[in-house]
């Protein structure tokens, strides 16, 4: 594995910090990373004078070659990267480098969005319809809880369910059982889209991918409120702090 270092200072006492990180991760030769990046861990450093802990991100290639999963983790943690953040030329830059048929290849911009692909792809679902679900459930949700804002929503497998974890700005977070019939459902209707992105296309699939899609589909669509047709319910697996 090859190993790219960087110097980053620490925030706490301002020594340097010397952090070695493979740009590369592929999971067949390497199954211990794909445990270190799902824990977190892979991000974690510590300084070594002061003892401070904190994360630092880094680019890497993500690939399992069994489940043809290839994961672009391109990180923005700052407004300054989002303001140069070139997607196009990301994209023509894997375009060129990466030809294998039948992939997902995903572009990501954070720990979290990685993590969940990873997990998404574990348990064998497509996270076009996750991204999809995700508005679907917040409809509803947004009607149970009124006045809780929500922060973010990540897939998570939630005692042997599917569930979406809603993080609130009330401090909590709330987990959300994805219905099976929900998930055909979605699969369903859109299914020329969830299968178009696991043929080697390049995209990012997040929040404005399924915004795109469900407003796309519901202009082909006369009848109101299409996303779904199986009607959904609230049905929540815990509530934490
Ligand atoms: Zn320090």
């Amino acid at each position: 594995m090859e190993n790219k270092n960087y110097t980053i200072k620490c925030p706490e006492c301002g020594t340097d910090i010397e952090v070695s990180r493979p740009a590369i991760i592929n999971v067949q030769n390497d199954p211990e990373y794909k445990i270190k990046v799902l824990t977190g861990e892979l991000f974690n450093e510590k300084c070594p004078k002061c003892g401070q802990g904190l994360q630092v991100v880094s680019r890497i290639t993500y690939h399992d070659m069994e489940k043809k999963l290839m994961i672009y983790f391109r990180p923005i943690t700052s407004q300054e990267e989002l303001k140069t953040f070139d997607y196009e030329a990301i994209r023509s830059a894997i375009e060129d480098n990466f030809k294998a048929p039948n992939y997902a290849i995903r572009v990501v911009t954070t720990v979290n969005e990685l993590m969940e692909k990873i997990k998404i792809a574990e348990f064998g679902l497509n996270d076009g319809v996750i991204e999809i679900a995700k508005f679907v459930y917040f409809d509803i949700f947004t009607k149970k809880f009124d006045g809780i804002g929500v922060v973010n929503i990540y897939y998570e497998r939630r005692d042997d369910k599917d569930a979406l974890i809603f993080f609130c700005n009330d401090g909590k977070t709330r987990s959300i059982m994805i219905d099976p019939d929900v998930y055909a459902s979605i699969e369903k209707r859109f299914s020329a889209v969830v299968n178009a992105i696991y043929t080697s296309r390049v995209c990012m699939v997040g929040r404005d991918w399924a915004l795109r899609m469900i407003k796309a589909y519901s202009k082909l669509d006369s009848e109101k409120d299409s996303a779904v047709s199986v009607k959904p319910e609230l049905k929540l697996l815990d509530s934490e702090n």
